[in-house]
């Protein structure tokens, strides 16, 4: 009997792609207004194959990107491009649709808690944003286990904390080698959140697979 729903955090419950998108587009506009030669498709175009060989969290973006496209860094281009990228993360930290109604529905029957890579003030920040903070009954980040998914250490230090056994719990994120893998091998039930996952090459399968968060009502 399932007592308790993890959620992950990003693509999961938070549209993060939605908020990188839209923060790039402010960063390369504003870059482009700093005197930056370029145009703004081409330049976005640009900076997401950056993101892609070197990751989305990657902070020094903004340096290679200047150095792929002038062959150096302009220092004040580079500023004016992170200054509005961070004023857009800022209030683009947005859940995807039908989040809030759903965890409030599942609060009265299951405990709720996060399960994230993020860093813990990341994550807090993120939870705060979404004004989804107090939905959570425990909130583990990467600061309390320093490992990531899909080592096992952050799914087995929860399950210690919740005092629960993997069977009694659902996993629910948007990653099938991160998120669902990891929680399968150690007995939880799974589900896949499509709707927020990149094309993964990855054989395994869920228990569900959700299209929105709150297809979670229909089995649970
Ligand atoms: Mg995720």
């Amino acid at each position: 009997m399932i007592k308790a729903i993890i959620f992950d955090l990003d693509n999961t419950l938070i549209d993060f792609m939605k908020m990188k998108r839209l923060s790039c587009e402010a960063a390369i506009e504003a870059m482009i207004s700093a005197g930056l030669e370029v145009e703004k498709e081409k330049g976005l175009k640009i900076l997401f194959q950056l993101y892609s060989k070197y990751g989305l969290e990657y902070q020094k973006i903004f340096q290679v990107f200047l150095k792929k496209i002038l062959g150096r860094i302009d220092y004040g281009i580079m500023a004016s491009g992170i200054v509005a990228y961070r004023r857009v993360k800022e209030v683009m930290l947005y859940p995807y649709p039908n989040v809030v109604s759903t965890l409030n529905e599942l609060k009265k029957k299951y405990r709720l808690a996060i399960l994230s890579d993020a860093p813990k003030i990341q994550a807090w920040i993120r939870l705060a944003a979404m004004q989804i903070q107090d939905k959570f009954d425990l909130v583990i980040t990467y600061d309390e286990t320093r490992a990531k998914k899909p080592n096992l250490k952050p799914f087995l230090y929860i399950l210690k904390k919740l005092k629960l056994n993997p069977e009694e719990c659902l996993i629910v994120g948007d990653s099938l080698k991160r998120d669902v893998a990891p929680a399968k091998k150690l007995g939880f039930k799974t589900v896949f959140a499509k709707y927020g996952s990149e094309k993964e090459k990855a054989k395994i399968k869920p228990n569900y697979i959700i299209n929105d968060i709150k297809d979670l009502l229909r089995f649970m």
